[in-house]
């Protein structure tokens, strides 16, 4: 573990905090849930609304001490937590061979230039670099939009209406890992995950560090 990491993470552990194990949430869209009330198919959340993806690996829902670390990597510059928590995805990760392909979720080129790096990049790369495939980047962001903590959930289904695109990429037969930090209302990766599909990916599974509970 760097360093900079061993203090709070050793702090949070100490007062009581965990990675969540996979019987606390959803395993296809991410939420969390009691014990025993999820299905093959999923909760009854996701029997209502079908998700975009096929699977979800998350760490805990996006509560503290997890809020702490993703906006010390998003705002302060403090971009090794990536590395962590792509290690600790990486782990939890087992579909994984070599038609498996991993790819963030993009960042407008002008708050990447503004930020100097996209988070969601850096813990797609760990977890590609851990798990020995490939990252790439398969999608791009179109339009500059607001930071989705800002605005309500019909606007960040707006948001992302439109707001990707998929390059000239043949995915037939492989296996898509999509990675970002944090998901808020899903609207971001089910927009990724149609572009995906276009472009022929078979099964997409999506990683990331934290989901937001409706409510939570
Ligand atoms: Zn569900």
């Amino acid at each position: 573990m760097p360093r900079c990491h061993a203090g709070p993470v050793a702090d949070a552990v100490q007062a009581g905090w965990s990675i969540d194990l996979p019987g606390e949430y959803c395993r296809r869209c991410g939420l969390s849930i009691g014990p025993s009330s999820a299905t093959e198919r999923g909760c009854s959340r996701c029997l209502e609304q079908r998700c975009a993806w096929d699977g979800i690996v998350r760490l805990t829902s996006y509560r503290a001490p997890m809020t702490t670390w993703i906006t010390a990597m998003k705002f302060r510059r403090q971009w090794s937590w990536a590395e962590w928590l792509g290690d600790r995805l990486a782990e939890r990760i087992d579909v994984c061979d070599n038609a498996t392909i991993v790819c963030p979720v993009p960042m407008h080129w002008r708050r990447r230039l503004a930020r100097g790096y996209n988070q969601s990049a850096l813990i797609a790369d760990t977890i590609a670099r851990r798990k020995g495939i490939q990252s790439a980047a398969l999608l791009r962001r179109r339009r500059f939009s607001p930071p989705q903590t800002r605005t309500t959930a019909t606007d960040r289904r707006l948001n992302a209406r439109g707001a990707f695109a998929v390059g000239a990429v043949d995915l037939s037969g492989w296996t898509v890992w999509l990675v970002d930090d944090v998901k808020t209302t899903g609207a971001t990766l089910s927009a990724c995950c149609s572009h995906l599909r276009q472009a022929g990916a078979g099964r997409i599974h999506v990683a990331v560090a934290a989901v937001a509970d409706p409510g939570g």
